[in-house]
């Protein structure tokens, strides 16, 4: 027969002594307790009677448990000893192990069959087990179990839940009892099981899943249990609650909806506004054209000036803050069509020519001779970019020279890459700030903005079209000595010189031809309507004066009649007036051209009948936009064709050339490639200008004002 063991409990609290030696005599283990309620007494008992092991309470008045197993310790007692813990508290229980317990447990903890379990471990002398494999006994792996947040079920291939563990048990207001040995089909809807997973898993599959029971999801995981004749005799279930990371990922989907959602919003309200502003804005630098053709006073013209200018920037932003947010949104597109490499630089340097020269700066150019003559991309980002960079240069230099230099870097018979590099020898930039001038909004100083102005977008916006195409780009720069921009795009080389694609073509492809009577007197004038509207494949016939407009209107159905005002004999309201008295049934639409394109100009030209105005001299795109509007080919459209950013931004910035009196950009940009065209042009003005000049004189001398408004 077996001895029976002698156990020392250590406790200050009487009712837990009792409590304790109760589950001893529950435990069915062969032993006896005795005890001490004190931490001195406790030694003292412990050296006296040699007990098989001590439970010590961690409270003990004046000291605590631990401080007493030190002291045992130091005694060289090795009695086994088991902290029992009051609160359950974690860092005791790791304490108490590191200073050599046994084990340690939670006074509510205590079961008879927990005590059982521990004493017989802690007891029983085994052979020292070889290292590693002390943690691996029974009790160690059934606590493990019990602790682990996993809850694992063992269930029998008839269904029985013969194991239950897991430290989440407890939140389903269960215990392992109420479980073990209940069938998973009772249980189902009490405990994360599914009974469909566990028959798949019977027929020997591992099985995943997911389930949702009070609110909570757990993933599921289900291995089959075989038997020595590979018989499935078990399944064993584990399920995990991740509800928590259920919510946070839909937290995070949540997130990302509103996200998209705010970024279309975003998105629209920029498209949205930018439409509204940049029609006000065209408004504001039409009005201020016409009135600059006006006779101002003192310095009405340096403030109308100043109007304009300010417009042209509000546009330049506008325009910027679309295209970074077209890029953001991967809306920008970029075009692959063959262009002119050549043509594409001329215009821009043409372009800024003259604010070079306003600037005092020299602007030259210099391109490679082996530069291909065509090649294939999209020929209005390429200018957007060179267009940024030479006005930035211009912009930051206060003196001495501005230098695009575009060359040939690397080529085959099929591909080249092609370097444009534009030097200045302005302000220059600090070096910390050399790489930060590519991002958004930002600018190398502070005051840039104050003394230059602009957004600092453009070089962002440049940095995104050059990467988009395959590209890269780069500064080099020197405080007060200025800077070098470099970009390298790849191109595809093509032999055939195809007519370049402009973005004016491609505004006027929609059209419908359309039958035009052209009623003006002038030749030159009429060269010009004549010349656009047969580039649109318009047709049509031109009367010199109000008489033949009336005969030629009677013969033919025209779809519209483009009036000039100023005639000799019948003038434009006159004709209109007839016309409109003529009309049996269809209304053609009448636009008249008129030179004083004030609002009471236009008020007349209304009441005599015309349908809409239109000063001279006007920008094709102009024209074309009233036409159509009057002709309603394009319905409900009323502001400038909206072309895209690029040549937004070259346009804002090509209006004040465009408009010069002196100017002779208008005239090319008209003439395209035709010498004749713009031979004829030039031929008609200096035959009829001295003329015109010599009746000009008689007139005034005369005092025939009605003669000098005609002429
Ligand atoms: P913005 O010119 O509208 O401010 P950019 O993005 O084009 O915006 O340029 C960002 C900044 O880079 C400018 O504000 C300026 O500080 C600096 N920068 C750009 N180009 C030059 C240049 N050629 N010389 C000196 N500084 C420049």
């Amino acid at each position: 027969m077996k001895r029976k063991l002698k156990i020392l409990i250590i406790d200050d609290d009487d009712v837990d002594i009792r409590m304790m030696a109760r589950t001893i005599n529950a435990s069915g283990l062969n032993a006896t307790s005795i005890s001490a309620s004190g931490a001195d007494t406790g030694e003292q008992m412990a050296m006296r009677e040699s007990p098989d092991c001590i439970f010590i309470d961690y409270d003990l008045p004046g000291s605590n448990g631990l401080k007493l197993l030190k002291r045992l310790n130091s005694q060289q007692v090795t009695i086994p000893v088991v902290i029992v813990t009051g609160r359950g508290d974690e860092t005791v229980a790791a304490e108490a192990i590191k200073l050599g317990a046994k084990d340690y447990i939670p006074k509510h903890k205590i079961t008879p069959q927990r005590m059982a379990s521990i004493v017989q471990r802690i007891t029983t002398n085994k052979p020292a087990s070889p290292p590693g494999e002390s943690l691996t006994n029974a009790y160690d792996v059934s606590t493990l179990a019990d602790h682990s947040p996993v809850i694992q079920f063992l269930v029998d291939n008839s269904g029985v839940i013969k194991v239950c563990k897991g430290q989440w048990i407890s939140k389903l207001t269960l215990t392992p009892g109420d479980i073990e040995d209940k069938t998973i089909f009772d249980m189902a809807g009490r405990i994360p099981v599914s009974v469909l997973d566990y028959k798949r898993a019977l027929e020997g599959n591992e099985v995943n899943g997911e389930i949702e029971l009070n609110d909570r999801f757990f993933t599921m995981h289900y291995v089959p249990l075989h038997n020595d004749s590979h018989e499935v005799h078990a399944v064993s279930c584990f399920a995990i609650d991740i509800t928590e990371s259920k919510q946070s990922e839909a937290a995070l989907k949540h997130s990302l909806m509103e996200a998209e959602e705010l970024r279309k919003i975003k998105e629209s309200f920029l498209a949205n506004m930018s439409h509204e502003i940049r029609t006000p804005i065209h408004g504001i630098l039409n009005l201020s054209d016409i009135l600059l053709k006006t006779k101002l006073e003192g310095e009405q013209r340096k403030f109308l000036d100043a109007i304009k200018k300010s417009a042209d920037n509000l546009l330049v932003i506008i325009n910027d803050i679309l295209d970074i947010s077209k890029i953001e949104a991967n809306k920008m597109t970029i075009e692959n069509a063959p262009f002119n490499l050549r043509e594409v630089i001329n215009t821009v340097y043409d372009l800024f020519k003259p604010r070079s020269e306003e600037r005092n700066i020299s602007l030259e150019v210099h391109v490679a001779d082996e530069l291909p003559q065509t090649v294939v991309g999209d020929s209005v980002r390429f200018s957007q970019i060179l267009n940024n960079l030479v006005n930035n240069a211009i912009k930051f230099t206060e003196h001495g020279k501005v230098r695009i230099e575009v060359a040939l870097e690397e080529t085959n018979d099929h591909f080249c890459i092609i370097t444009t590099r534009v030097t200045d020898s302005g302000i220059g930039i600090p070096a910390h700030k050399l790489q930060t001038v590519f991002d958004s909004f930002m600018q190398a100083s502070d005051d840039i903005t104050r003394k230059y102005g602009g957004t600092g977008l453009g070089l962002s916006i440049c940095r995104k079209l050059v990467e988009m195409q395959g590209g890269m780009i780069d500064v080099e720069s020197e405080m007060n000595n200025g800077s070098v921009f470099t970009f390298r795009l790849p191109f595809e080389i093509v032999d055939a010189v195809e007519p370049q694609n402009t973005g004016d073509q491609k505004l006027y492809e929609s059209s419908t031809s359309l039958h035009v009577l052209v009623v003006e007197d002038n030749e030159i004038n009429q060269l010009v309507v004549n010349k656009i509207i047969k580039d649109w494949g318009f047709t049509g016939d031109t009367a010199a004066t109000g008489k033949e407009a009336l005969a030629l209107a009677k013969q033919n159905p025209y779809d519209i009649i483009l009036m000039d005002i100023e005639m000799p004999g019948m003038n434009g309201y006159e004709v209109t007036g007839e016309l409109r008295r003529l009309e049996a049934g269809k209304h053609v639409p009448i636009l008249a051209m008129t030179a004083h394109a004030n609002t009471d100009e236009k008020e007349k030209c209304l009441q005599a009948g015309m349908n809409d105005y239109i000063s001279k001299p006007f920008e094709a795109g102009e024209l074309w936009q009233k036409v159509m509007s009057l002709t309603e080919t394009m319905p409900g459209q009323t502001a400038v064709p909206e072309a895209d950013p690029g040549k937004q931004a070259r346009s804002g910035h090509s209006r004040e050339a465009s408009t010069r009196v002196t100017n002779l950009e208008y005239l090319k940009m008209m003439s395209e490639d035709n010498e004749n065209f713009f031979r004829d042009f030039i031929r008609l003005f200096l035959d009829n200008t001295p003329d015109a000049i010599k009746e000009l004189n008689e007139a005034s001398q005369n005092k025939d004002w009605e003669r000098v408004r005609y002429i």
